[in-house]
């Protein structure tokens, strides 16, 4: 048994009531590897944002649940070393599917944890997420549970279509599981194709535009939920110079949409404080090993191409902290 907070981490409490009442989200950046983790800590350091590392039940069978841990805690360290005296750093397990994978977890480090129960009945959601509660809480371990499913494709979930989040159930859901954020779903999706270019109208630069998130719902919860946090899943913007940048070179990325960075902005000016982003840091990593073994084809060295995707991901990740979810310097 590892507690989270002999590891440096943070759980979600605090940084969210800050968040929700500074009117700015908390950016929940998923990694794998190490090169993620460094930009990520690099840009969360320099510009002194709190920040959710977060993990998926996959990414933790690919990079070890043992090795993740050390990697958290090194984290943790390395901000310090950056100078970031009290780094508020959370390690997150993204889509929980079981109570078992939930425990494993929080028997492990981390300091938060989702318990996804969108796809059970309401009932069975809602007994899950209260049992992963129960659990949680008696090691101060924060909790998101889910109401209402994402279209899209994301590690192990899926899901063909979406079901927007019924504001009337929020109360309740809250209230019977005790859970300390509620992911919603209004019209987010999971992958870099969320949306069919026949949903979208074109713009004056002939870049296609989504249907808008349904910002209406989200003030229904809001008004049922007065000052809850709110989690936004499936917020990767696509952002189109990265995915022309794959196609360039060798790729085949087609009909690669994302969520308008303007709509992520007012969403985090709400009651939304976590803001979910996957995709967008797998782009900027790809399209730079992309170009770097393009223009140097005898090159081997891994780290002449994946030096360049962590520059690259950092610089994506100071984008979204600073003109994006508006976290920089909220950090103490
Ligand atoms: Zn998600």
């Amino acid at each position: 048994m590892v507690n989270y907070k002999d590891l440096g981490l943070v759980n979600t409490r605090e940084m969210f009531a800050k968040a929700i009442k500074g009117g700015y989200a908390i950016p929940a950046f998923n990694f794998n590897n190490m090169e993620q983790l460094q930009a990520i800590i690099q840009a969360a350091s320099e510009t002194k944002s709190p920040v959710i590392l977060q993990v998926s039940k996959g990414a933790r069978n690919y990079a070890n649940g043992t090795l993740l841990r050390y990697m958290a805690e090194g984290a943790v360290a390395y901000a310090k070393e950056l100078g970031w005296e009290k780094p508020e750093i959370v390690l997150h397990l993204d889509h929980g599917d079981s109570f078992e994978t939930c425990k494993s977890c929080i028997d492990n480090g981390f300091s938060s944890v989702m318990i996804d129960g969108s796809h059970l009945s309401y009932d069975e959601n809602v007994a899950l997420t209260k049992k992963v509660v129960d659990y949680a809480h008696q090691f101060d371990v924060t909790v998101e549970g889910e109401l209402g499913v994402l279209a899209g494709v994301e590690d192990e979930v899926s899901s063909e279509h979406h079901t927007y989040t019924e504001p009337n159930e929020v109360v309740d859901f809250v209230t019977k599981t005790g859970c300390d954020s509620l992911a919603i779903s209004i019209g987010t999706s999971h992958g870099a194709n969320k949306f069919k270019p026949e949903q979208c109208t074109k713009n004056a630069e002939g870049v296609l535009v989504p249907p808008p998130l349904a910002f209406n719902i989200l003030e229904e919860i809001e008004k049922e939920l007065p000052g809850f946090p709110i989690v936004l899943h499936g917020a990767s913007s696509v952002p189109q110079d990265e995915v022309a940048t794959i196609n360039k070179f060798g790729g085949a990325i087609k009909d690669a949409i994302g969520i308008p960075e303007s709509e992520l902005r007012h969403a985090a000016e709400s009651a939304v404080c976590k803001i979910n982003i996957d995709s967008d840091s797998r782009l900027a990593l790809t399209a730079a090993v992309r170009k770097a073994l393009a223009e140097n084809p005898a090159e081997f060295d891994p780290r002449k191409y994946l030096g360049p995707a962590r520059e690259n991901m950092k610089k994506l990740y100071v984008h979204k902290i600073v003109d994006v979810l508006g976290s920089a310097g909220k950090a103490e």
